[in-house]
């Protein structure tokens, strides 16, 4: 269920429907908004009053000028804010959209995630995006969106450990749960290896390439309902955790297939595709993952690989 006022509204621009709902939600409570409840959403609880402090409630205005198609870039946090990959990520996107074709919405208001406006948007970038920050209703809505054929792309921190509230996005969308990352020396070179190099995801990159990034280890790799993109060799790097105490050894295998660090997965009619690479805003200026994002948003957005074998 979301609230949306703008049948009541319908001669007002958008932004003074918002302060209309602002008002509403201030004076005499969300019940004066009217209440549309979605077939797949029937069974959500209304928000408590402290949801409803933490959960974003009145959608930002999107100008109806926005080109079509259109990447969202969502970058809220509640946990981890990465200020450098965030902002690296988001001016990567615009450039990225501007050469696809693509306009672009960048917002941290998750009320963003409603039907009405999910809809203008062919691609969802997750940019760091940490903690518990969309209410019940608005993770139904972007769980429905993808399933119905949306291309959802999550960056980095979008793929910690912060997201168990969400278990449909932590479980089938990013898999394997983060369990650490290097410290002393934080960011460090290590080889990738491609190992799935059919994959549209594939296309232009080579077989073996080298980064500089914040490694993350996860507790598995993931299952077989997602299709490992790339890897790292562990022995190119130092993957031990010298800081924190609580975890100091961080190898998950030899071979780059024991340490997965991008992958896909087709759900529903939509695809999803998770990259732990991005702590760093240098992390975009590297033209083999610009490659790599440029095949990814194409293969969300269904322009590549039309009959699916990538899933
Ligand atoms: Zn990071």
């Amino acid at each position: 269920m979301y609230f949306d006022c703008e049948s009541a509204m319908p001669s007002y621009n958008r932004l003074m429907k918002n302060a209309f709902k602002l008002l509403l939600l201030t004076t005499i409570g969300i019940s004066a908004c009217t209440a549309q409840t979605s077939p797949n959403q029937a069974t959500i609880e209304p928000l408590s009053s402290a949801e409803i402090s933490i959960y974003d409630q009145i959608a930002p205005p999107i100008s109806e000028h926005m080109k079509s198609p259109s990447i969202l870039v969502f970058s809220k946090t509640r946990e981890w804010r990465h200020e450098d990959g965030i902002a690296g990520a988001h001016m990567h996107m615009i450039r990225l959209a501007r050469k696809m074709g693509y306009g672009t919405f960048s917002t941290e208001n998750g009320a963003v995630f409603n039907k009405d406006d999910l809809a203008k948007f062919s691609i969802v970038v997750m940019n760091n995006f940490t903690g518990d920050g969309l209410s019940p209703q608005q993770e139904a809505v972007l769980e429905n969106w993808v399933k119905e054929g949306g291309g959802l792309l999550a960056l980095h921190g979008s793929g910690d450990s912060s997201h168990k509230d969400w278990p449909w996005y932590s479980d089938e969308v990013i898999g394997p749960t983060f369990v650490s990352h290097p410290m002393d020396p934080q960011l460090q070179e290590a080889r990738v290896e491609m190992l799935a190099p059919n994959h549209p995801i594939a296309k232009k990159i080579p077989a073996e390439w080298r980064a500089i990034e914040e490694w993350y280890t996860f507790d598995s790799v993931p299952n077989e309902n997602f299709t490992v993109i790339a890897g790292i060799d562990e022995s190119t790097y130092s993957p031990v955790n010298n800081v924190y105490g609580d975890v100091s050894d961080l190898r998950m295998g030899e071979g780059a297939e024991n340490h997965p660090i991008i992958w896909s997965r087709c759900i529903g009619k939509g695809r999803t595709f998770y990259s732990a690479i991005g702590h760093m805003e240098t992390a975009y200026d590297n033209p083999v993952y610009q490659q790599l994002l440029e095949n990814a948003a194409r293969w969300v957005a269904h322009e590549t690989d039309k009959d699916g074998k990538g899933c």
